[in-house]
């Protein structure tokens, strides 16, 4: 039996069945419809933030919050994440200044943030990574301090809380992926939390040609809409989503026993007051006794995927090359040539765990 790094969680046929069904009666299949509104308002209450809005996916989501912010200059950010992270700031005109990662988490080294502002600085993007979050708390003095923006890549952290607030109520916004991959997902898709009501305002404007009402075009907007079907599957995933997260949470905790112990892997520690989502298994491997490749492909001939993720780091990528070989993350360095995530879903079984980790250990 081959077994995938992943495998999307999907509600019975008939459930998404009927949710569509109505479709066919209104033909109101996308720009704000019903399943669009009821979304929303859903994740919302799940998420425990004050506003969301939905787009086609996580990746233009990040892109045009950093342009309903207006930013310019330099944000600071992490290359050890997605190519989205980098790419979004990139794309947007931005210079991505590389701070380096903690080794207990994996997400920014706080110690590093201030010596990386200069007089461009506008913004700060750290990454939540496989269902760990960043030091909110200290992130939110720097801002405040030298008047920064924060923007969270929250991609991996749907459904965290943190001391029992959503942790998309942390920073000035926050991009969630509702990617096919991801613990909730839409097929594709992704969201915005953010409390500022004018950029929220300019962010609908952006996501629809920039158009504010019908006859005022007021910013040269793109198209990021989600639409009825991905909604659809939206709302009927999130019905399941805390079972979801409580199989995951087993499947983690198996895991965990089987390999705390195990000399030369290293696994994830739990986060004081977070309620996690358990969204990936990484293990970071000791490179003196074990070797990365061998281990995949000794997984592999027994058709186990896993994956090396994130690898390269983004600033490492061959479009950037020329652009940060300065870099220094040394950190991020090590932990993206040792890093492995094991198989993690939800409907894995444990003894295929059982197994994935007595070849770990052989
Ligand atoms: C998945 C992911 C994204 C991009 O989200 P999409 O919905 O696939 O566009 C961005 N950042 C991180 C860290 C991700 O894992």
């Amino acid at each position: 039996m081959e077994v995938q790094v992943t495998r999307s969680s999907m509600p019975e046929y008939k459930e998404y069945i009927d949710e569509i069904k109505e479709l066919w009666d209104t033909r109101w299949l996308t720009n704000n419809g019903v399943k669009h509104k009821q979304l929303e308002r859903e994740l919302v209450e799940y998420m425990g933030v004050k506003n969301v809005k939905l787009f086609t996916n996580g990746h233009l989501a990040l892109e045009y919050i950093i342009q309903a912010f207006d930013l310019k200059g330099e944000i600071i950010t992490v290359p050890f994440t997605f190519a989205s992270t980098t790419h979004a700031i990139v794309r947007n005109g931005i210079r991505p200044v590389f701070c380096d990662v903690n080794e207990d988490n994996y997400t920014i080294d706080v110690e590093q943030i201030e010596s990386l502002i200069s007089d461009k600085t506008t913004a700060i993007m750290p990454v939540h990574v496989y269902g760990n979050i960043c030091n909110v708390e200290v992130i939110d003095k720097i801002a405040k301090k030298y008047n920064l923006k924060v923007i969270y890549d929250a991609a991996h952290a749907f459904g965290i809380k943190f001391k029992g607030q959503g942790i998309g109520s942390y920073g000035d916004a926050s991009m969630f992926s509702f990617h096919a991959t991801k613990v909730f997902h839409t097929i594709e898709g992704g969201a915005i939390a953010c409390s500022d009501k004018k950029v929220l305002n300019k962010l609908e404007a952006l996501k629809n040609f920039g158009i504010e009402s019908e006859d005022s075009i007021s910013f040269a907007g793109g198209n990021a809409k989600m639409n009825e079907f991905q909604a659809a599957m939206g709302i009927c995933n999130l019905r399941h989503i805390e079972k979801e997260i409580s199989k995951r949470e087993i499947i983690f905790k198996r895991y965990i026993e089987n390999l705390r112990e195990v000399q030369g892997i290293k696994v994830l520690n739990n986060q004081k007051d977070v309620k996690s989502n358990y969204a990936y298994f990484p293990i970071i491997l000791d490179e003196q006794l074990v070797t990365r490749d061998n281990l995949i492909n000794e997984l592999e001939s027994r058709g186990i995927k896993a994956r090396k993720y994130f690898y390269p780091l983004t600033s490492n990528f061959k479009c950037y090359e020329s652009l940060f070989k300065d870099n220094k993350t040394p950190i991020a360095e090590k932990i993206s040539n040792n890093v492995l995530c094991l198989p993690m879903y939800s409907d894995l079984s444990l003894e295929m765990v059982d197994k994935i980790c007595s070849i770990i250990k052989r």
